[in-house]
C-alpha cells in the first residue's frame, strides 16, 4: 500500500484516485471546488462516468479514498502526489497553466517530506523543468522531491476500464530512480511500461492526441471526397482498417473530434511548434478540416430544407461522444448555434448532456424524449452517437416530423434502409445525395 494524493477531482483525478484506491492504495483527493468535495463526501458523483459512483462507494466506505479541501490533510504522509488539474486552452492557443503553478506553488509550502510529483494533466513540453523550479523557488524550507511526467490516456465514457487496462504507460523523468518508483505503483496494471525523460514523456502525449486527430480529419477529408465521387466513407474505412498498418480505429467520418482534449491538444502543439520557428501545416490543416466539418452538417440541413429560416430542427445527442456528459468542444453546441443565426428554431435531447447544456445553449429548447423533439420538426440532426438513437422507432418518428428530413452526423442509420423508410437522409460521405446522386463539392446534388 502506498500513500497518494491526487489533486484535482475531474474527469482524470476522480478515476485515478479511485482507482489507485481500489489497487490498495490510500488515496486523499484534493479539489479547490468545495462543493465537488462537499458532494464526495455525500457520494454524489460531480461528473458522469460509467461505473463510477460504485468504485467511488466502494472505495470511500473501506476507507482507502478520501475527499478533502485542505492541502495539510491531503499531503499528510504523502509519498507521491498526482497532478491532475485542468490546462485549458490560453491566448493563441497556447495551454493555460495557472492550475498546474497554483498546485506546484501550494505543495511546495506545504509538504513536509520527501515527494514524487508526478503530472498526469496534460502540459506543453517542458513543464515538469518548470514545475520544479516553482516547487524549488517556494519552499520555505528544501524538502527533497522529485518530478515524473505521467500522462494520462483515458477516454471519457470508458474511463475506469481504460485506467486499470492502458495500452502503456508512459514515464518520463530525470530522477531514473523516482521513474522506478512510480512504475511500481502501476505494475498491477500489467501494461507495458516506456520510460524515458520528461519531455519526451510531455511530448508522447501530444504527438499521440495529434495523430489521433489527424485521422479524424483524414477520413473526413475522404467523406468529403467520397461525397463529390458517388463512394461510401464506412465501407472505404472498413477496407482499410484491415490493413494492421492503419488500424480501423478513429476512421469514423462525421461531424470530427469534440471534447477536453484534442481541440485544445492540437492547438497547443501548433503554438509550441510555432513559437519555436516551426511551421506545423497539417497540424493546421487538422483543424481546418475539424472546423469545417460542422459548417458542412449546418450546410447541408439548409440545402435540403431550402432554407433555415423558421424551420424547427431537433440535434439527436449533445455530448461530444456518447457515455459522458462532458460538453467541452462538443459539436452539436456550434452546430445549434450556427442553425440558431441561420434563422432556425432548434430543439436537443441527449440522455445525460441536457443539465449541463442548459447553460451553454439557453435558446435551445430541451426535449424530453427523441419523439417529442421530432414532433413538427423539419429535420433531426444527429450529432452524438448515443446506443439509443441507433434503435429509435423511426417509423414513429418520420411520422411525427413536418418533414422527413435526418442529417446524419455520425452515420449511424444505413442510407438505403432510410430511403425504404421514406426519409430524405444525408451521411457524411457516403456516396449518394438525398436524390440518390452523388453530391457535387458545392453540395448540390
Ligand atoms: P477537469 O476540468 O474535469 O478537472 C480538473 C479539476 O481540477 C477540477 O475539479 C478543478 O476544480 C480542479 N482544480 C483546478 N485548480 C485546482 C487547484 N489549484 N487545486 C486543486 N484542484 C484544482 O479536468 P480533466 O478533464 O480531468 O483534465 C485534467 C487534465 O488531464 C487536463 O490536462 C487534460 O488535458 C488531461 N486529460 C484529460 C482527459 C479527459 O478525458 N478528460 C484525458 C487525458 C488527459
Amino acid at each position: 500500500m502506498k500513500r497518494i494524493c491526487v489533486i484535482g477531482v475531474g474527469y482524470v483525478g476522480l478515476v485515478t484516485g479511485a482507482c489507485f484506491a481500489d489497487l490498495g492504495n490510500q488515496v486523499a483527493a484534493l479539489d479547490i471546488d468545495e462543493e465537488r468535495i462537499a458532494g464526495l463526501k455525500q457520494g454524489l458523483m460531480p461528473i458522469y462516468e460509467p461505473g463510477l459512483e460504485e468504485l467511488v462507494a466502494r472505495n470511500a466506505r473501506s476507507g482507502r479514498l478520501l475527499f478533502t479541501t485542505s492541502y495539510p490533510e491531503a499531503l499528510r504522509q504523502a509519498e507521491y502526489v498526482f497532478i491532475a488539474v485542468g490546462t485549458p486552452e490560453g491566448v493563441d492557443g497556447e495551454a493555460d497553466l495557472k492550475h498546474v503553478r497554483a498546485v506546484a506553488e501550494a505543495v511546495a509550502r506545504q509538504m513536509t517530506g520527501p515527494l514524487v510529483v508526478v503530472n498526469k494533466s496534460t502540459v506543453p513540453v517542458g513543464t515538469g523543468d518548470w514545475v520544479a523550479d516553482i516547487i524549488r523557488a517556494h519552499q520555505p524550507k528544501p524538502i527533497p522531491f522529485s518530478v515524473v511526467s505521467c500522462p494520462e490516456f483515458l477516454r471519457e465514457g470508458s474511463a475506469i476500464s481504460d485506467f486499470m487496462n492502458p495500452a502503456r504507460t508512459v514515464l518520463g523523468s530525470l530522477d531514473r530512480e523516482a521513474a522506478e518508483k512510480v512504475a511500481q505503483l502501476h505494475l498491477p496494471l500489467r501494461a507495458p511500461i516506456v520510460l524515458t525523460d520528461l519531455r519526451t514523456a510531455e511530448m508522447i502525449k501530444y504527438a499521440s492526441n495529434a495523430f489521433l486527430a489527424t485521422k479524424i480529419s483524414f477520413i473526413n477529408e475522404i467523406a468529403n471526397i467520397c461525397e463529390a465521387l458517388g463512394a461510401d466513407v464506412k465501407e472505404v474505412a472498413s477496407g482499410m482498417g484491415y490493413d494492421p498498418r492503419i488500424g480501423r480505429y478513429f476512421l469514423d467520418a462525421g461531424l470530427g473530434y469534440g471534447g477536453s482534449c484534442f481541440p485544445k491538444d492540437v492547438k497547443a502543439l501548433a503554438y509550441m511548434a510555432a513559437e519555436k520557428g516551426r511551421h506545423p501545416q497539417l497540424l493546421q490543416a487538422v483543424m481546418d478540416i475539424n472546423a469545417d466539418s460542422r459548417r458542412q452538417i449546418v450546410r447541408k440541413v439548409g440545402d435540403l430544407l431550402g432554407d433555415l429560416q423558421g424551420k424547427v430542427v431537433g440535434l439527436l445527442g449533445l455530448t461530444f461522444k456518447p457515455n459522458t456528459d462532458d460538453l467541452r468542444e462538443a459539436p452539436a453546441l456550434e452546430v445549434a448555434q450556427r442553425l440558431i443565426s441561420d434563422g432556425a428554431t432548434v430543439r436537443a435531447y441527449d440522455p445525460v448532456g441536457m443539465p449541463r447544456a442548459r447553460a451553454l445553449i439557453p435558446e435551445v429548447e430541451m426535449a424530453s424524449d427523441p419523439y417529442a423533439m421530432a414532433k413538427g420538426a423539419d429535420a433531426l440532426v444527429v450529432c452524438t452517437e448515443w446506443n439509443e438513437f441507433k434503435n429509435l422507432d423511426l417509423v414513429r418518428v418520420r411520422d411525427s416530423m413536418r418533414q422527413p428530413v435526418i442529417v446524419d452526423g455520425r452515420n449511424i442509420y444505413d442510407p438505403e434502409w432510410m430511403r425504404v423508410l421514406g426519409f430524405r437522409y444525408l451521411g457524411t460521405g457516403r456516396g449518394l445525395g438525398a436524390d440518390g446522386k452523388a453530391i457535387a463539392a458545392d453540395g448540390q446534388g
